[in-house]
């Protein structure tokens, strides 16, 4: 289980690997069947893609760990 890479843009139009904060074990994730995180966090930081919970944007992450405290299977970390 590792931290997951994301996408940044800056702001000259060039992207770079930037690490997420947000690990979540995809092995225990119920992703599209459960969701309580993706609806859970207030700033829409969590996504469901097909049947995956993924991280899509943690540069807007507050750190409140709402997602952590709901998941029902503890698969969600924020570091
Ligand atoms: S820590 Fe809070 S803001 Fe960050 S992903 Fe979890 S619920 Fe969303
Ligand atoms: S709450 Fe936990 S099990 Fe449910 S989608 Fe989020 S990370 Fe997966």
């Amino acid at each position: 289980m590792g931290l997951g890479s994301f996408f940044k843009r800056n702001k000259d139009k060039e992207e770079e690997i930037v690490e997420s904060h947000i690990d979540i074990n995809t092995d225990d994730c119920n992703g599209a069947d459960c969701e309580k995180c993706v609806i859970a966090c207030p700033n829409n930081v969590l996504i469901k893609e097909g049947e995956d919970t993924i991280v899509r944007s943690p540069l807007t992450c507050k750190h409140c760990k709402v997602c952590e405290a709901i998941c029902p299977n503890d698969c969600i970390l924020v570091n």
